[in-house]
């Protein structure tokens, strides 16, 4: 019973985290209700099982999931994770926010997740594309480029991506490669997407430092998590002369007061397997656990992990004087307020990591033109967007005197209110 409670527990609580911010900006905005109740509930859950024949010759069952929160503004887009914790609340939950991200960013696109229940460090590379195929075909009636376009999202990648693009043209006997973004390049991937959400979170800080006056070479950063989004952004940041104090990955962290040098970092975490293999790299490097660098002095906090990582417990001895969410849903609404109340900063998922998104939106037209740009035309084309997103939030930030957070939601809200009132929502 107890087991059940908490699982139950586990289930809705991040998707409470996206109602709760949704019902905050709707406050502050005095948003319709109606519209407050479309918004949340997701309009089509797909739950999906996938037998594989193992390599040892037995069948195991996998479950999944395909969330499909709002399609106003266009085709639902979002991620496929694997993860052995995932859940129904969570992809819910990161369905609602990639409405919102794609919102905040202005790109004709709505919101979805998906996910499958499994590690997929245990499985062989036949076992991991067996189970991708199954995926797939569990969910190819309701995907497609005008339907729902699934990417990349944490423990996948170009080749799963590749994967289900060839899966989905076999079964449909077509040649939509849109139907899924973050693609290798040569299978029809954009120039630049794997840089996208560092490079798009980097194109946000650059504007919050200008503001701020902030200087870089003055400026300490701790990234947790050193997947693609936080390396691709440790590095971009210390090629701009940042220091780079810790990073961590799912082993634990690495820290150097003095600055660890990200690359060599990253060359090791390749050979070895883990940042925390990497101590002899330099004389003050010293190996903590996730829950220790959150805490470790810095002045800018990249949250680059799994949501949920601060919270009501570790938020008060968080030293940073911003945290940067590259991560979706890393921080819970109790430590929102614990920031807010120590004037702490941040920098809200929906806007800081939606970069990632932005380009699979540029990778999807480039699909369906059959031309395709240089990395240089990805990011100017990029840099504007994110640049303009941040400004809107900071003029509603101004106007209503509240978080970034709430700001973001309202900017994404009043474009989809907009779209509501004006197709009407019946
Ligand atoms: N998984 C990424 C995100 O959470 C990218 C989604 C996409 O490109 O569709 O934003």
């Amino acid at each position: 019973m107890r087991v059940l409670d908490l699982l139950t527990k586990r289930l809705m609580s991040l998707f409470e985290n996206t109602l709760k911010q949704i019902n905050e900006a709707a406050e502050i905005m005095n948003l319709d209700k109606d519209i407050i109740t479309i918004l949340s509930h997701p309009k089509r859950i797909m739950q999906v099982s996938m037998p594989v024949r193992m390599d040892s010759g037995e069948i195991r069952v996998f479950e999944g999931f395909r969330v499909q929160h709002n399609d106003l503004a266009g085709p639902f887009k979002g991620g496929i994770r694997y993860h052995e914790q995932v859940d129904m609340g969570e992809v819910k939950a990161l369905a609602a926010w990639m409405t919102m991200k794609c919102s905040v960013v202005g790109i004709p696109l709505g919101g979805a997740k998906g996910g499958i229940i499994v590690d997929p460090k245990t499985l062989s590379k036949r076992e991991l594309e067996q189970l991708t195929r199954k995926y797939t075909d569990r969910i190819e009636p309701i995907i497609g480029p005008d339907k729902d376009i699934p990417a990349p999202d944490v423990n996948t990648n170009g080749q799963i991506m590749a994967w289900v693009v060839d899966e989905y043209m076999k079964l449909g006997n077509t040649n939509k490669k849109g139907v899924v973004t973050g693609k290798p390049i040569e299978c029809g991937g954009s120039a630049g997407r794997d840089q996208a959400t560092a490079q798009g979170g980097v194109y946000v800080l650059d504007e919050i430092v200008k503001a701020k006056g902030i200087k870089p070479e003055e400026t300490r950063i701790i990234v947790q998590g050193f997947g693609n989004a936080g390396g691709n952004m440790a590095m971009l940041l210390a090629d701009k002369g940042y220091k780079i104090c810790g990073v961590s990955d799912s082993k634990g962290g690495l820290y150097c007061a003095d600055g660890l040098d990200s690359r060599k970092v990253d060359v090791c975490k390749e050979e070895k397997g883990s940042v925390t293999q990497c101590q002899s790299l330099g004389s003050g490097y010293e190996v903590c656990t996730n829950e220790e660098l959150l805490e470790k002095e810095c002045d800018i906090l990249i949250l680059a992990a799994l949501e949920n990582q601060v919270h009501e417990k570790n938020a008060d001895n968080v030293k940073a004087k911003m945290v940067f969410e590259l991560a979706n849903g890393p921080t819970t609404p109790e430590a929102d307020k614990i920031f807010a109340k120590k004037g702490i900063t941040v920098v809200p998922d929906i806007l800081a990591n939606a970069g990632g998104v932005t380009v699979s939106y540029f990778e999807l037209v480039q699909n369906e033109a059959q031309y395709y740009w240089t990395a240089e035309e990805v990011q100017e084309k990029l840099k504007p967007i994110m640049v303009k997103a941040w400004e809107r939030i900071v003029e509603i930030q101004n106007k209503y005197s509240c978080t970034l957070r709430q700001a973001a939601f309202i900017s994404a809200m009043t474009r989809l209110k907009a779209i509501m009132e004006q197709r009407g929502f019946e």
